[in-house]
């Protein structure tokens, strides 16, 4: 006998919800976690300053109208430690953790023909069997450190953002060095400068920022919130990417210079993603229209950096507004004209090593107490990289994905029978939670269909995968954003093999996404082998 009907690796977001989903089904299911608690991203990213750019009550979980109802979000975009909190709430509330084996890192998972079932080996080296693998590891899970040399000689402490501390760490009086200002990086220093000694800034490439505008909820916006929460979630299934935010229908230079530089002031002092997210619709489409809002912003970050030549360096050269995730931020422009802080371009004098006092550029030496390397992740396909996943005949799932991921609608793999992943490569991204919500119905509706009809083998079809590969493939075609490297196009200069763009993300809408699994779900899986 099997030790489990299903295994699913990670307790984040994806893992709690489909642990829920899969006990209602009757299903004995259980949760292997690296971590040592739950939450996921929320459990990892313990950085100063670590909190949401989606609006609080637009990311929680949505199935439980109780839960709903007993949870408070305390602000617009709440920190990582409310999260955390939250989502052991859920745990507890439903009763989840008596499934959850924490500090238990999946290293293999092989397919075993025989048997229709995976085999999945732990750290420890303990095998564990199953008939259905879910993968719930994350898009943005698996940390990358920067190709420097002298990484480990430094002499100071030194800290990942994915990889903090569970202590607090203490900046007061100390030199302190952040390496990396994409979104994490962002966050963690417009924290780290307001104690810092002083802080000194490495950026590679600048990101096109925006105000977050956050603030407390008021009793009033609180009980607005909670009876309005149906129509929140309504919003987010109607909108592109799940946000609140939806494009405005006109186009860019359909409406006069005042009208338009009008609502770019509007969309730039209101709360969260609307300048991204809620801007006209050709914004990514239309180059000019794309220049033309990127000129506004550099404008913008220009009266705020009181120094041209600093608000120069901040500015981006190499992509448009919004073609990469846009870190949103508080007063992050402002850190620049502090005494205390300091931005060195890497771009002009690279890192030449990391030394036991500190950092080596090619221009200067500096010491530090404290490094904080903000290099994020190896995106979307990282965490799948870092398990060594074999399906039917030992084929590698790395070998398959060699020139990018093939996928049937982001979560099956041709070759990788009853293996089901949530938010691996190919599926919606934007407001993640709502995707997740959506993604483990779906693969509970597909179980339920198999124990219903006595179905052990699920495979995807070549046709299904060559079909959705295409789609994904084709819907990228004339966007900005796949223009640029990034991570959200497989780009991360400090992974090796990750040197060129491939299509490791769906760039349709969130609406066509569930319409196309909908109609494949209501045919009864026609690109799926079942038997
Ligand atoms: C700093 C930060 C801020 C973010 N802010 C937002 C936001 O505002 N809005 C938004 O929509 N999204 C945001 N995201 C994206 C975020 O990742 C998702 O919203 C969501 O948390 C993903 O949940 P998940 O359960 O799918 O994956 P994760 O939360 O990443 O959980 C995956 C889990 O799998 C575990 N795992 C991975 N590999 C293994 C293995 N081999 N063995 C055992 N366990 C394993 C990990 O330890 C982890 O606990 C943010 C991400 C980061 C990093």
């Amino acid at each position: 006998m099997l030790d489990h009907d299903a295994i699913i690796i990670g307790a984040g977001i994806s893992g709690l919800y489909q642990l829920h989903r899969l006990r209602a089904l009757g299903l004995r299911a259980r949760v292997f976690e690296a971590g040592t608690g739950v939450g996921g991203t929320w459990y990892w990213n313990r950085y100063p300053g670590a909190r949401f750019d989606s609006e609080s009550y637009s990311y929680g979980y949505s199935f439980s109208p109780e839960l709903l109802q007993e949870w408070s979000w305390s602000e617009h975009f709440a920190p990582q430690p409310e999260t955390l909190r939250y989502l052991n709430f859920v745990a507890d509330k439903f009763d989840l953790r008596r499934d959850i084996q924490f500090r238990s890192r999946v290293t293999a998972a092989h397919w075993q023909e025989g048997t229709r079932s995976w085999e999945i080996t732990l750290e420890d080296g303990s095998k564990h069997t199953c008939r259905f693998l879910i993968t719930a590891i994350g898009p943005l899970s698996a940390p990358t450190m920067p190709k420097i040399e002298g990484v480990e000689s430094f002499r100071g402490q030194s800290f990942h953002t994915a990889r903090w501390p569970h202590e607090p760490v203490g900046f007061e009086g100390k030199r302190v060095a952040v390496i990396g200002t994409g979104a994490t990086g962002v966050q963690t220093i417009q924290e780290v400068a307001k104690t810092a000694g002083h802080l000194t800034v490495f950026q590679r490439t600048p990101n096109w920022c925006a105000p977050l505008h956050n603030g407390p909820i008021t009793e009033e916006e609180q009980r607005e919130i909670k009876a309005g929460y149906p129509e929140i979630f309504r919003r987010c299934d109607e909108t592109f990417a799940c946000f609140l935010h939806t494009p405005d229908p006109r186009g860019t230079f359909e409406v006069t210079p005042e009208e338009r530089l009008a609502f770019w002031e509007k969309l730039y002092g209101e709360r969260g993603f609307g300048i991204w997210q809620g801007n006209f619709r050709d914004i990514l489409i239309d180059r000019q229209a794309n220049a033309e809002l990127s000129a506004f912003i550099a404008g913008k970050i220009r009266q705020r950096v009181k120094d041209p030549a600093v608000a120069d360096k901040l500015i981006p050269k190499n992509h448009g507004f919004g073609t990469r995730r846009v870190p949103l931020e508080t007063r992050y422009y402002e850190v620049y004209n502090q005494p205390n802080v300091t931005l060195v371009d890497i771009a002009e004098t690279p890192i030449e090593r990391i030394t036991e006092s500190g950092i080596r550029t090619s221009a200067a030496e500096y010491a530090f107490d404290i490094i904080i390397y903000a290099t994020g992740f190896d995106a979307l396909t990282g965490a799948f990289d870092r398990i060594d996943f074999r399906g039917v005949d030992g084929l590698r799932l790395r070998d398959k994905w060699q020139e990018g991921p093939q996928t049937y609608l982001g979560m099956l793999v041709e070759g990788f029978p009853n293996m089901m992943m949530l938010m691996g490569p190919h599926t919606a991204l934007g407001n993640i939670p709502r995707s997740i919500e959506y993604l483990v119905d779906w693969v509970s509706g597909l179980i339920g269909h198999a124990q219903a009809t006595g179905i052990t083998r699920i495979e995807t079809t070549p046709e299904g995968v060559a079909s959705w590969t295409d789609h994904v493939k084709s819907l990228g075609v004339g966007l900005l954003t796949n223009e640029v490297d990034s991570w959200m196009t497989g780009v991360n200069r400090n992974v090796e093999g990750k040197q060129t763009r491939i299509i490791a993300r769906y760039s349709g809408s969130a609406p066509a996404y569930r319409e196309r699994c909908d109609a494949a779900a209501a045919a009864g899986y026609p690109e799926l082998r079942l038997g």
